[in-house]
């Protein structure tokens, strides 16, 4: 990405935060807030695809609805470079907000629950296009069958329910409804995680192929680490609600900064029996994004720590060109990548 200027830009995510209440007894409403997105600031590029990965928990999932509007954020900016310029995209109502919503899709992890099981799939699709009045009744149904086309479904099952496809063809009928009105950006929930292996990689393909045809941008929420890799150029790593580390997806995996993203690549499978790393197993649990740890939220966890991480929080900063990292001794630390 070292040869990316302002101008490739296409979203900016600043300060963005998401709070749910927590109820801790029935008379006591709201008496404790969960951090599941902590001020959270990052940016993509036109026509890449960003990893956003994490264990569960860590808020990937509730980032990439926040930034689709899928849920309201409690604070911060979603800034989307369109052609009119930028605009904040969590600010917009109405007929902008309508217009807008076309260029920022999603496409969700469970395609057996997300689409309607009272539509057929030719409904299912063209819902955006009648919506959008994105064309005339022809204009539409030519688009529908091109659509369709595009991602390897038979035109002549269209007018068939959901429950007639199998697991692969339901996520290729929500990557046709999140196509169907040109997005400049999709929001991938762990759009491959609850298929079959092979499946997968033909997901993935057909993903890669419509981004090179089309320019899309992708970000690509995901917990299985071989599959970011593989499809990412660039990788966030996030641990209770805040992003730890960013950077080229190459330079990430090969050389972490953080030693949680170490752990992590600790754990990805190597395709050769011959080259063995050891597991870091990190000790403790997860911290509760109810009341996150003082100082660096890993420092209970991380082998590294120091006094200094237990009182200070670790800002995200550049610490080597286009590589972010967020932990007080990363210029100091030698960790070991994938
Ligand atoms: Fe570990 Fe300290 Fe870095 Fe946090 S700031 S990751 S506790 S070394």
């Amino acid at each position: 990405m070292n040869d990316k200027t302002k101008d490739d830009i296409l979203m900016e995510v600043k300060n963005l935060s998401k709070q749910f209440p927590v109820k801790k007894d029935r008379l006591i409403k709201n008496a404790a807030w969960l951090k599941a997105v902590d001020n959270v600031s990052l940016q993509v590029y036109r026509g890449e695809t960003l990893g956003l990965v994490g264990e569960s928990g860590c808020g990937k999932t509730t980032l990439g609805r926040c930034i689709v509007r899928g849920i309201s954020s409690t604070q911060g900016e979603v800034i989307f470079h369109g052609e009119e310029g930028p605009v904040n995209f969590l600010d917009l109502k109405g007929s902008r907000l309508k217009k807008y919503r076309r260029d920022i899709q999603m496409i969700f992890q469970d395609p057996y629950s997300s689409l309607d099981p009272r539509m057929t799939v030719y409904d299912i699709i063209s819902e955006p296009l009648r919506i959008n009045r994105m064309g005339t009744g022809e204009e539409i149904d030519q688009k529908v069958k091109d659509i369709a086309r595009e991602v390897g479904l038979n035109i002549a099952h269209l007018k068939r329910y959901p429950h007639a496809f199998s697991g692969g063809q339901r996520q290729r009928v929500g990557i046709a409804r999140a196509l169907a009105t040109n997005p400049s950006i999709i929001v991938c929930d762990e759009a491959v995680s609850a298929l079959d292996v092979s499946i997968q990689a033909q997901v993935i393909n057909l993903l890669d192929e419509l981004q090179y045809k089309y320019g899309i941008t992708y970000i690509f929420v995901a917990h299985d680490l071989s599959v970011v890799e593989y499809i990412s150029d660039r990788v966030a790593v996030m641990y209770v609600g805040q992003v730890t580390e960013l950077a080229d997806t190459g330079e990430l995996f090969s050389r972490p900064l953080h030693p949680y993203t170490e752990a992590l690549m600790s754990a990805v499978p190597k395709p050769d029996p011959r080259m063995r790393m050891e597991r870091i197993v990190l000790e403790g649990e997860v911290p509760s994004p109810i009341d996150p740890p003082s100082g660096c939220y890993f420092h209970p966890r991380c082998p590294y720590r120091k006094p200094i991480c237990e009182t200070d929080k670790p800002e995200l900063r550049e610490v080597e060109q286009d590589h972010f990292c967020a932990c007080h001794r990363a210029e100091e630390l030698t960790l070991k990548g994938a």
